[in-house]
């Protein structure tokens, strides 16, 4: 417990926060100041220019905050919320928090598809649904469908959609592809889970313990559903359509390989 009377203003809690965070994080202040914003609904430039009186309910609300991340909850569950390709969106612990590396798949989505009209495009694993809703914003009236296996999962995605007036993304409870029939697409794209639980130092374990198992971990050194999805997208890709997969830096050998054995060309890293 805080010594409640011993903070009497923002820039003690942040402190205390700072020290508190100082074992697990690289950062301390910056999350300590993020987190405290949130809870006072106030632009950290604030905690600089003003002093800020906090409240007793504010302050317990912080401590417990401060609490979770330093058991390792990541900051975006603790605020509800992610940036990502700057835009705004709802995260919870049903859901991957976004991760900058996948903004780098979507650029190359884009890439392909940006003067295309209407693509037709399959996202395997959305989550919290970011790529689809970055593709739509981006390209020209893509129709995309984007399946997950878990509902919770699907609901934070149609927020986030809702969210930005997208109406026209069909969601899908669907194990990979076994709600999809006969259709055929221009792209399937996914950031799957391709972790291997095994092989984890016990910092990164720390980065990702408190996110969906199902999202991250694949059995076979974390290779399994990357070939799963290699072995069966091939039927459901128009003749010159694209699969784009995420994956670990060290499976990009493997990803070549198995995509090379399905009969893909055109591979590149
Ligand atoms: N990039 C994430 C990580 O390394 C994993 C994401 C995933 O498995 N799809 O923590």
């Amino acid at each position: 417990m805080i010594d409640q009377s011993s903070f009497r203003n923002a820039e003690s809690l942040i402190r205390f926060g700072t020290e508190k965070l100082s074992s697990i994080s690289n950062v301390p202040r910056l999350e300590a100041e993020v987190l405290l914003s949130d809870l006072l609904k106030i632009n950290p430039i604030k905690f600089h220019t003003d002093d800020i009186g906090i409240s007793p309910n504010v302050m317990d609300k912080f401590e417990s905050m401060i609490e979770s991340r330093f058991r390792g909850m990541p900051i975006a569950y603790l605020t509800g919320k992610k940036e990502f390709w700057s835009l705004n969106f709802e995260i919870n612990p049903s859901v991957l928090v976004p991760r900058p590396e996948t903004e780098l798949l979507i650029e190359n989505a884009i890439e392909l598809l940006k003067y295309r009209e209407s693509p037709r495009i399959l996202e395997l694993g959305t989550g919290s649904g970011v790529i689809s809703i970055v593709l739509h914003k981006e390209l020209v009236s893509p129709e995309i469908t984007a399946i997950d296996i878990s509902s919770e999962a699907l609901n934070v995605a149609e927020n986030n959609a809702h969210k930005y007036q997208i109406t026209d993304i069909n969601f899908l409870v669907s194990d990979w592809f076994r709600e999809i029939k006969d259709e055929k697409y221009d792209l399937i794209i996914s950031n799957p889970p391709y972790v291997d639980k095994e092989n984890l130092s016990n910092e990164e374990l720390f980065i990702i313990d408190m996110e969906p198992d199902i999202a991250l971990y694949s059995e076979s050194d974390g290779t399994s559903d990357l070939e799963f999805i290699i072995r069966n997208s091939s039927m459901f890709l128009e003749h010159g359509g694209w699969l784009m997969l995420e994956h670990a830096y060290d499976q990009s050998d493997y990803c070549m390989k198995e995509m090379k054995k399905a009969g893909y060309s055109e591979i590149k890293k």
